[in-house]
C-alpha cells in the first residue's frame, strides 16, 4: 500500500515548515527541501548536527518515491534545490541491500526540473556514478572528510568509512567529470588537519573547510523538526572548547595554511559573520 502522506504546514517563529512524509521544506532564512530515505544514521558521528546517530532504517518504500517527487516538482519546481543527506546520510551500509538512494536518484534522473544536491560521508556513492552521469539536474555532490587519521575516525565517526575509502570515492567521481567537492566539516581543533586531507585530492577539486559550530539557529529548528535537544557537538566538545576558542583556532589555522599545498582549500566564514555558507574567507 502506498504511504502518500498529507502536506503539513506549520509556522515556527520566522520559519514556515512544510513536510510531506520524509521530505521537509523550510522557508524563511533557510530555504531548502531535505530528503531522507533513512531514519537515523549508522555512521554515528559524535558531532552530528541533526542528532541522527543510531541504526539506519528505511523510512519510505520504493513505490512511494516517484509520487512524492512529483508532489515536490509541482510545489517547488526549480525554485528550491532538493537536498539529499541533510537529515541522515544517504549511503549507510544498509543502502547496499535496500538501494533506496539509488532508486531515488534514478527517479530524479527522470525529472530534470528538480535540482539535486547531495552530501555524504559514505564511499558507496561511487557505486552510483552511472546514475549521476545520466542526470542533467545534478548541481553538486559533497563528500565529507573532516579528518585523515583513521584512529580518530574510529572514535569520532565510528560507523563511517576510512579516510582512504572516502578519498578514493571523491577521486572516482571527479574523474567521471561529476560536480564533486570535499567538505572538511566540521573542522575540529586538534583533530582536523586541512592540508593533510587536501593534499590527497586533485588540485582542481574544491575543498571547503567549515568550523565546528554550536549553532543556536540550527539547534532551534532541529529540535522543532526532529525532537532532538542540545547539539551533539556542544555535548561532546563543549567542556574542552568554547565556541570562541574554536573560532580562534580555526582563524589561526586559516592564517597559517591558507590555500594549502595544492591551493584548493576554501575556508568558509564563521557562522556568526552574518554571511551564509557560500561565502569564503580570503586566503592569505
Ligand atoms: S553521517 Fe551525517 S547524518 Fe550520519 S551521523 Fe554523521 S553527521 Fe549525522
Amino acid at each position: 500500500m502506498l504511504f502518500m502522506p498529507d502536506l503539513i504546514v506549520k509556522e515556527v517563529g520566522p520559519i514556515k515548515v512544510k513536510s510531506i512524509g520524509s521530505i521537509i521544506f523550510m522557508e524563511g532564512e533557510m530555504k531548502f527541501w531535505a530528503w531522507s530515505a533513512y531514519d537515523k544514521c549508522s555512521f554515528r558521528c559524535v558531532y552530528c548536527s541533526v542528532e541522527a546517530q543510531g541504526v539506519s532504517k528505511p523510512q519510505i518504500l520504493k513505490e512511494e518515491v516517484g509520487p512524492l517527487l512529483d508532489d515536490f516538482d509541482k510545489q517547488a519546481g526549480r525554485k528550491f534545490p532538493f537536498y539529499m543527506g541533510v537529515t541522515s546520510d544517504p549511503y549507510p551500509p544498509i543502502e547496499s541491500e535496500q538501494q533506496l538512494t539509488r532508486h531515488t536518484l534514478m527517479e530524479l534522473a527522470k525529472r530534470p526540473n528538480i535540482r539535486v544536491v547531495l552530501c555524504t560521508h559514505g564511499d558507496m556513492i561511487a557505486r552510483d556514478i552511472d546514475v549521476f552521469k545520466s542526470m542533467t539536474n545534478l548541481e553538486g555532490v559533497g563528500i565529507t572528510i573532516p579528518m585523515h587519521d583513521n584512529e580518530k575516525i574510529k572514535q569520532l565517526e565510528p560507523g563511517a568509512p576510512t579516510f582512504e575509502a572516502r578519498v578514493a570515492a571523491a577521486i572516482k567521481l571527479h574523474e567521471a567529470g561529476l560536480p564533486v567537492h570535499v567538505n572538511i566539516t566540521p573542522w575540529i581543533p586538534g583533530v582536523s588537519e586541512a592540508d593533510m586531507i587536501a593534499r590527497e585530492l586533485p588540485a582542481d577539486m574544491k575543498v571547503n573547510v567549515g568550523v565546528l559550530s554550536y549553532n543556536e539557529h540550527q539547534r532551534y529548528y532541529t529540535k522543532y523538526l526532529f525532537g532532538r535537544d542540545i547539539p551533539s557537538a556542544q555535548r561532546v566538545f563543549g567542556k574542552e572548547y568554547t565556541q570562541e576558542k574554536i573560532n580562534d583556532a580555526f582563524l589561526a589555522a586559516h592564517k597559517q595554511i591558507g590555500g594549502g599545498t595544492k591551493g584548493n582549500l576554501k575556508w568558509l566564514v564563521l557562522p556568526t559573520s552574518g554571511k551564509n555558507h557560500t561565502h569564503h574567507l580570503t586566503n592569505p
